[in-house]
């Protein structure tokens, strides 16, 4: 596995570097650890400058960030611009909260004086971030900015599909003045994970990727007992109810399942639609799919972004071929898509059963599964039956009666008339084979803090 930028729609490799040595490993976790030792005693203030540097450059010169996104993994440019903007938004929202969130709580209690026991919130130390290409600068400010802000520092292995967005990030954090050895970014292979993680100066690990990284990174960090977060896979239901505005939610369907690529942990990807409303909703979806125009990236007419890679198509190909051999119907929509580059034909699969492979598994790219159920009861179940729990949406016109619907749904995150949305300000984390913890609002900022009690009689 080599660190690699292979622009998704032209094919070419553009660069490549060399995986780190173990040596360059352990030089990487001494430093981060040298730097713990002053960064966790700066101030609240001292981080918030830095940091809200960082957000003013990326909106200063959000183009120059967003290309590498599109020329690494692909991803439209109008989305790319958009990634950048919510990452100098969370780092907003830690510049504005983080204090406040970390600040000592009071615990009322019969044993001590008034005042005299109390919660306080002290950074960790090193924390290792596995994170994913699908969202490169957002994923790293998903954990990056609330752990800064608490004091810890942080060593980062990005996808190896990313390397010029993971190295653009760790200049960027210097230009804004974030002290060496704070954010570290390492090429480092799947096989130094053991060292990383067995190093006990590295204290957690925040992982957002599939389920077998998740998997194999939890499981040495329970042999050496640090604290771990997963985010992982998800095949989100979208249960369109038939008091829906039918026209409104499959227009929300074809952006929640197509846009960057159809690669989004909570795209729609299982579009669940009661019998009364079925035929007028597909019409609706089919012409919305049909007038996506695959294409360049960086042009801005085009709707359709190729997928990361062409592994990540055969992949996609393989999982549509083993639906359609297991009695499912796939339909093909619009025009051809370009030849050249990572692309994907739409496409709806139908008559998916649950004994077919694909009613659980995630697909990540422009296949749409679509199921007619009977009902509410039945589109409940479907929602249900699969081993994911990220995310979810409902949609009907009457609010009392979504909102009891989502509350059946087992999943971390439902939205009512939209798909699972991705914002600064709402927590993110799945259940089941998801993951567990969470990423954002205090609720992240807690997730790698030691939550010291500190009691006087
Ligand atoms: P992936 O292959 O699991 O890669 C994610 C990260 O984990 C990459 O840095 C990858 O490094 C690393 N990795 C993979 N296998 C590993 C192993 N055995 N040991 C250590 N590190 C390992 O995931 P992906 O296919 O790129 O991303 C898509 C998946 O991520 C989907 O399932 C998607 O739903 C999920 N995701 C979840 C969320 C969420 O918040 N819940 C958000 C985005 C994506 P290499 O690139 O070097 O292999």
């Amino acid at each position: 596995m080599a660190y690699a930028t292979i622009n998704p729609y032209t094919a070419e490799q553009l660069a490549s570097f060399p995986t780190a040595t173990d040596e360059e490993v352990e030089a990487a976790i001494d430093h981060a650890d040298t730097a713990f030792a002053t960064w966790k005693d700066t101030s609240f203030a001292q981080r918030a400058g830095i940091l809200a540097r960082v957000a003013s450059i990326l909106r200063e010169r959000h183009t120059e960030f967003a290309k590498i996104l599109t020329m690494e993994m692909g991803k439209l440019l109008t989305e790319a611009e958009a990634e950048v903007e919510l990452s100098a938004q969370i780092i907003d929202y830690y510049v504005e909260h983080a204090e406040q969130q970390l600040q000592p709580r009071t615990l009322p209690s019969a044993d001590y004086r008034e005042g005299r026991a109390k919660l306080v919130y002290e950074p960790l130390g090193v924390l290792y971030l596995v994170e994913p290409w699908n969202f490169p600068y957002y994923q790293i400010v998903r954990v990056g900015a609330p752990q800064l802000m608490a004091g810890n520092t942080l060593l980062l292995k990005h996808a190896s599909n990313v390397p010029q967005s993971a190295l653009a990030f760790e200049k960027l954090f210097k230009e804004a003045g974030l002290p060496d050895g704070v954010f570290t970014n390492l090429f480092a292979s799947h096989d130094q994970n053991e060292l990383i993680l067995s190093d006990p100066r590295v204290k957690g690990v925040a992982l957002t990727g599939s389920e077998g990284a998740g998997s194999a990174v939890a499981a040495l960090a329970g042999k050496y007992l640090k604290k771990s977060t997963l985010e992982l896979g998800g095949s989100d239901p979208f249960i369109v109810l038939e008091d829906a505005d039918v026209r409104k939610a499959a227009q929300w369907a074809v952006t929640g399942r197509h846009w960057n690529g159809g690669q989004v942990c909570v795209s729609s990807k299982r579009l669940i639609v009661v019998d009364a409303v079925y035929d007028e909703f597909l019409d609706a979806y089919r012409s919305g799919v049909a007038a996506l125009k695959a294409g360049d990236p960086t042009d801005p007419e085009t709707t359709l972004a190729p997928l990361s890679s062409r592994s990540a198509v055969d992949i996609l190909g393989t999982q549509v071929d083993e639906a359609v051999k297991a009695g499912a119907h796939a339909e093909t929509l619009g025009e051809p898509v370009p030849e050249h580059g990572a692309f994907y034909q739409p496409t709806i699969l139908t008559g998916i059963t649950t004994d077919n492979p694909a009613y659980t598994t995630e697909m990540f790219g422009p296949v749409t599964q679509l199921y007619r159920v009977a009902d509410e009861e039945e589109a409940l179940k479907v929602a249900n039956g699969t081993p994911f729990g990220l995310g979810g949406s409902v949609f009907s016109s009457d609010s009392a009666r979504a909102w009891k619907a989502a509350s059946r749904i087992t999943t971390g995150m439902v939205f009512i008339n939209h798909p699972t949305g991705v914002k600064a300000d709402i927590p993110f984390g799945g259940v089941n084979r998801s993951g567990y913890g969470h990423e954002l609002i205090d609720l992240g900022i807690h997730e790698f803090v030691n939550i010291k009690v500190i009691a006087e009689p």
